[in-house]
């Protein structure tokens, strides 16, 4: 970050992590050396994250200073007397006093009373509530000193630029949806040009979505035979090659895992490099394959559509 702080780049995912096991997930991802850890409040087990922080604390396995805590800002909660009690809410969960880095979710807004849409009705219009006032509430939070820092998740160049130019103040981090099948150079590039990070979720491919959200006959990341071969010819695993691909272009990933040997892989992940004949192939993989296709915004009689939330053709 441009104030010299820095994020480990592998972090833990915890969307999906259910309550009665991320406890333990937490814990012991802790004792194995993780200290980045992406949460929201969607995930629903923030209380449960924090019950595993504080207790780490505790029992002197870490300190708050060595770890980087992620949150994210609801949909429901946009418009500006809403910013500051989601926060806190966070951090109550969190059972901290302040976030590493705390996000706006999505570019989507929802009533208030929604937590997810079922109809249209259910989502707001961002002519009623825009982003740049929601980013200006951001932004009093980091005044405030309730977070380091402040960035977004789910924007494009489009809205990123937009908010630049309506309150002169950048994102510091963009989180996205990136792996060998969904690569987003042209984003990664503007970004990187503009001194902005970059998150990528489901860097695994997020096999473990809800069965709604998957589509019959779609790419397999773990099925891919070139994933396959470079895992085989360095004797590591698929997943470790995704992840070392991701952090070797400049990328943090977040996997998501509740299981001890799978944690343990994934973080050492950080640590492989991977030859540059290996990153060329893995390169050559793109397929502009979106597994969370943001489609669940986009419900007749809202204002949202694939095109203009993604602002691509
Ligand atoms: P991931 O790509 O991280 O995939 C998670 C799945 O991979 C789980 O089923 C997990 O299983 C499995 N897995 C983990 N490690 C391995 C391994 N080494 N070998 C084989 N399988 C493995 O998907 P997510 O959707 O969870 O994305 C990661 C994180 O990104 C989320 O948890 C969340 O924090 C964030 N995110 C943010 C979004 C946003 O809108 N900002 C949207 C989506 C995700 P198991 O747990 O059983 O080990």
């Amino acid at each position: 970050f441009e104030n010299g702080d820095k994020m480990p780049a592998l972090g833990l995912g915890t969307w999906k992590s259910a309550k009665g096991e991320v406890y333990k997930a937490v814990r012991e991802a802790i004792n194995i050396g993780y200290r980045h850890f992406d949460c929201a409040l969607l995930y629903g087990n923030e209380d449960e994250i924090g019950e595993a922080l504080n207790d780490s604390q505790l029992d002197h396995e870490v300190k708050r200073e060595e770890l980087w805590i992620t949150s994210k800002l609801w949909n429901n909660a946009h418009k500006h007397e809403h910013i500051l009690p989601n926060i806190k809410t966070s951090l109550r969960n969190l059972k901290l006093e302040y976030l590493d880095l705390y996000l706006i979710h999505w570019p989507v807004v929802l009533r208030p009373d929604v937590i997810f849409p079922a109809k249209g009705e259910d989502l707001a219009s961002l002519k009623d509530v825009s982003l740049t006032e929601t980013w200006n509430g951001m932004i009093e939070l980091k005044e405030m000193g309730l977070t380091k820092h402040i960035g977004v998740s789910n924007f494009s160049i489009k809205k990123i630029n937009a908010l630049i130019v309506e309150t002169g103040v950048k994102p510091e981090m963009n989180q996205v949806e990136m792996h060998p099948y969904f690569q987003q150079t042209e984003l990664l590039d503007f970004c990187n040009s503009n001194g902005i990070l970059m998150t990528a979720y489901a860097p695994l491919g997020s096999t473990d979505r809800p069965e709604n959200r998957k589509t019959a006959g779609e790419p397999l990341l773990f099925d891919d035979e070139t994933i396959k071969s470079i895992a085989l010819r360095n004797n590591i695993s698929s997943a470790q090659v995704m992840l070392a691909w991701a952090v070797a272009r400049g990328t943090s990933p977040i996997p998501k895992s509740v299981h001890y040997q799978r944690l343990q892989d994934n973080l050492a992940a950080g640590d492989i490099k991977l030859s540059d004949s290996d990153i060329n192939e893995i390169n050559n993989l793109n397929k502009n394959y979106r597994y969370i296709k943001g489609d669940f915004w986009c419900l007749p009689g809202s204002d949202y559509t694939l095109q203009n939330l993604w602002d691509e053709q």
